[in-house]
């Protein structure tokens, strides 16, 4: 396979994971909206009760926001069920690797952490960037990614810089990193539910610049012509995606941090990268 280049890429970007938490200072907006208790059907025998009792005690629920390629997104025939990427795959090793069957819950990125909260999922793998804001609401694994936002303008756009947005249209996704980086650095902005909606935005004109994490915005520029992607390491700085158990959770954060750890170790999260890289790009 010629996977070599990107592979490479890929843990050279691991390697670099000296940085910690990140973006642009800890003022993320957690709004967390509503959330539904987790019901165990209830069978009407008691052998049958017991056997969905013990399902449900070895499923491993995941919840994710599956818009946000190449980490998560909706496919014909996904790695679990109809979901497939980077973090979908990383989630199923998680569960499998103890012995547990995974499942996914999806679900809008903002009602994640409340999510855990109320038990409704036992952890949220979403590309999800470790910020202090965070820390205070959930509890994060060890990073598998480093990534950074970047600024996803049209070709022939004057901007150069992060500065350079001053006197543009902005847009961003509500809730993500690139809202809080901008928010942080004074400019007013639009905020759209999905990152699709806000490239919709930026090809027709109606925005000029769209900040987006940095694998993400790849795989839109990809999909669409005409968009180039502009870089400024000075004004966003490296973030790492972890996963997010509930507070105090140490029992499921260990496991989670055995299997991460092993797979950062054997290549298995570099290859994942590559593999989902390579994948979208064919498309
Ligand atoms: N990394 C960004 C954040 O944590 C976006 C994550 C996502 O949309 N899944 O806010």
């Amino acid at each position: 396979m010629k996977k070599t280049a990107k592979m490479a890429a890929l843990m050279l970007a691991l390697a670099m994971m000296t940085t910690t938490l990140a973006a642009c200072g800890n003022s993320a907006d957690s709004k967390g909206s509503t959330a539904t208790d987790t019901t165990v059907s209830n069978s009407q025998d008691n052998g049958t009760a017991e056997t969905s009792t013990q399902e449900a005690e070895n499923t491993l629920t995941f919840g994710t926001n599956a818009e946000f390629p190449p980490f998560e997104f909706v496919a014909g025939s996904g790695v679990i069920d109809q979901y497939d990427g980077i973090d979908i795959a990383i989630a199923k090793q998680i569960a499998e690797r103890n012995g547990m069957t995974p499942a996914i819950e999806n679900m809008e990125f903002d009602s994640l952490l409340v999510a855990l909260q109320n038990g409704q999922i036992d952890a949220a793998i979403a590309g999800m960037t470790v910020i202090e804001e965070r820390k205070e609401e959930a509890d994060f694994s060890i990073p598998y990614y480093t990534a950074t936002q970047v600024m996803i303008v049209k070709e022939d756009s004057e901007i150069a810089s992060a500065a350079d947005m001053a006197d543009k249209k902005i847009c961003v996704i509500q809730g993500y990193t690139g809202e809080i980086c901008v928010k942080d650095m004074g400019y007013p902005y639009e905020s759209f539910k999905k990152g699709t909606d806000a490239i919709m935005e930026l090809v027709n004109g109606k925005c000029d610049v769209v900040v987006l994490d940095s694998a993400t915005s790849q795989k839109y520029i990809e999909e669409n012509e005409g968009l180039k992607i502009v870089e400024d390491a000075e004004a966003f700085e490296s973030e790492e995606y972890a996963i997010a158990v509930k507070k105090g959770n140490t029992e499921l954060l260990d496991k989670i941090n055995t299997v991460i750890d092993a797979m950062l170790t054997d290549g298995t999260v570099a290859e994942l990268g590559a593999k989902y890289t390579e994948q979208l790009s064919a498309d």
